[in-house]
Order: structure tokens, then sequence, then C-alpha cells
């Protein structure tokens, strides 16, 4: 939605641009939806007091701790600053701070636009620098940051460049992330940017949920991410083989809503039937078919289970272990008993079993099972 105070004009901006990127859908899905906020959190609110400080290069209003990230970001954009002077073999001028630079396609039409937090101009030369205030360890590097193209592609555009040096100032780290951008690149950087805005302006542009949505404003009305959400890769974050641990599970459980609880519960024994149907077709491939697919059978595990109770009983007996101590490794299968009470009683299963807890109640210890959840 635009609003009169939105200088975005509602078109895609450098700080969100990887969204039309990766989702072309999203902007029509946020031009849809009415009065959609920022997200906002305490982080944001400190990183726009950081960022006010650094437009007007004064700390004064910040506390101790945010004055430390206020000078540790002045220290990086003077070393960055000095060692482009040094490259271009001049002091360099810096120009208007927060300007905001936009795009307009081939009718004219404002198409995007990005906010530079200070630039410099030399000749053909120009330097970005975009602080960033907070943690920011998901942060796309540079070189393959959306951001930076963008602003590197807009400052380019506007003064004529033939390079951009893009820098991301990471006052927490007291680092600087940064990426050149020849009259190559710029040429490429421009069609790659062009691609996207016209991949958004589709009709039925599809949107690609990922763990981008988590940035983007119209991801509590966004269908495709309630679906990504749920997806228990995505939520814990697992590759397919990776395997999710017992605890994991636990994470995800507590993560998916009691709706989804149950329609997983409800699936279980569809779920493990595709599954062992899968697991035998995969087994009952040639081994070269299996290789293709990364896959092999094992080495046969082998099972050794007592066959002959009574012959080890006497021989173990023979040997000196008492009867007691053999008796712990002995128990008598209720399935196969009832099958011998069936068939020497020629009884039912049913008149078998209650025949069972009946005359061998001595002999047997009842244990209350989980109850099991059944529908309604
Ligand atoms: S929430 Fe994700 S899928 Fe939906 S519009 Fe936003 S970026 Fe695209």
């Amino acid at each position: 939605m635009i609003t009169e105070t939105d200088p975005r004009f509602g078109k895609p901006s450098a700080s969100s641009f990887v969204l039309p990127a990766l989702c072309p859908g999203q902007p029509t899905l946020v031009a849809s939806m009415e009065n959609v906020p920022e997200p906002q959190d305490e982080d944001q609110e400190r990183g726009t007091r950081l960022h006010a400080a650094w437009e007007k290069g004064d700390p004064a209003g910040l506390d101790t701790a945010d004055t430390e990230i206020f000078d540790r970001g002045e220290r990086i954009s003077r070393n960055v600053v000095a060692e482009w002077e040094i490259l271009r073999g001049a002091a360099v001028t810096e120009k208007k701070r927060e300007e905001r630079f936009y795009w307009h396609d081939e009718k004219g039409n404002l198409a995007a636009s990005g906010q530079a937090d200070r630039h410099w101009i030399f000749d053909e030369w120009g330097l970005v620098a975009d602080f960033k205030s907070l943690w920011c360890r998901s942060l796309t590097p540079a070189e393959r940051n959306w951001q930076a193209r963008l602003l590197a592609v807009l400052i380019a555009r506007e003064y004529g460049l033939t390079h951009v040096r893009f820098a991301f100032l990471k006052a927490m780290f007291g680092t600087a992330d940064i990426v050149d951008y020849n009259q190559g690149d710029l040429r490429r950087a421009e069609w790659s940017v062009e691609q996207v805005l016209w991949e958004a302006r589709q009709d039925g542009a599809q949107r690609r949920p990922g763990a981008h949505c988590r940035h983007c404003k119209a991801a509590t009305a966004c269908p495709e991410a309630a679906a990504w959400v749920s997806l228990p890769t995505s939520a814990l974050k697992v590759r397919p083989g990776a395997g999710i641990t017992p605890k994991q599970a636990q994470i995800l459980a507590n993560q998916v809503s009691l709706n989804d609880c149950r329609w997983v519960w409800q699936g279980i024994t569809t779920r493990r039937n595709i599954e062992d149907a899968i697991k035998a077709r995969l087994k009952a491939l040639p081994e070269p078919k299996l290789a293709d697919l990364g896959l092999k059978l094992g080495t046969a595990s082998i099972n050794r289970p007592i066959t002959n109770p009574a012959g080890a009983f006497s021989y173990l007996q023979r040997l000196g272990f008492a009867e007691a101590q053999i008796w712990r490794a002995v128990s008598i299968k209720n399935g196969v008993l009832t099958d011998i009470v069936m068939e020497k009683m020629n009884l039912s299963k049913k008149a078998a079993e209650q025949w069972i807890r009946q005359k061998l109640e001595h002999c047997i210890t009842e244990s209350v099972q989980d109850r099991a959840l059944e529908e309604i």
C-alpha cells in the first residue's frame, strides 16, 4: 500500500529487494494488503536511533553501549574511505547522506528505489556505504547481496559511473564487507535488477516461500508462507537426509499448530505404509540403479535367535547355571501361546486369550499401557 509518507511509493526498495528477487509475487501481495505495518521490534528501534545518529554524525542521545557502536561504525567508515582515497589517489567528497535514488522503467514509471546511508563520488567512481547497526549474522555477503546490487546500480545510473564500490559497515563486528562492481559487473547487475522487476510485474507472478519470508511484511497473509513453515524440514531447517533427532522432533511438535498436529497424527499409518513400500521398491532395484541414486545395499545383519530353548536350557544347567538364572532369559510369547491353546483346545482366538488370562492369572503381571488416541 502507498502512503503519503512512503518515500518508496509502494515500490520495491533496495533494503528488501531480496524479497521480489526470491519471490516475484511478493510486491503484488504487499500492494493488495491494507495498512501493513513494517515489522517492528526493539532491535529495529535501536537500529533506527543509531542510523539517525550516523546521519547527523552525532551520538547525542545514545546510551553508552550504542555510543560505542556508533564510534565503531564511524571508525570503519573512515577506514573504508581512506582506503578508497589511496586507490583513487585523491581526497573524495561525501555527498548528501541518506539520499534515496529512484529507478524508472523504460516507460518512465517508477519501479524501485534505494537509500544510501553514505556515498562518495570521484570522477566515474562511486563508493556507497550501508551501516549494519546490530548483530547481522545472517546478512548475505556483499558480493551476493541484492541490496548492495540495487544500490550500486542506482548510484551508477544517477552519476553515470563506471565503477562502484559497495561496503556494508558492520559496526557490531567492527568490520566492513566490500564488493567492487566494474563496468561489466554493473551492466550484468542492471540486467538482473530489470529481470526481477519484469518478473514481479507479470500477471500471476509466482510466490516462492523460503527462509526469506521472515523478513516479509506480507507473511501473515501469505498462504505459501504458511504452508512452508508447516513443513517439518523448513521449521527446523533440517535437510531431508540429515534426520531429525527426538529432541528436534519435540521442538518441532511444539512449533506446529494443534490442528496440524491432528492432521499429522491422522496420516501416521498412511505415511508408514508409503515409507515401507518405498523402501521395498528401492531395495528391489539392481545395484547399478541404486548406485545412480547414490545408494547401495549394506551388509546383511544376521539374526541368531535361540530356536531350541529346551536344548539351551539343559546345556546351561549342565554347565552349572542355576535354573532361576536361566529362566530370566526365557519368555513365553502371548501370541504363540494363543495359537497353541486354540489348536489344542479347539477354541476361537478370543476364547483362547480369555482362557490364558484366567488359567495363568498367577503367572501374569499386568501393566497399564498409554491410552491410544482415537477419533471421537
Ligand atoms: S511471505 Fe514469502 S512467499 Fe509470501 S509473499 Fe512474502 S516472501 Fe513471498
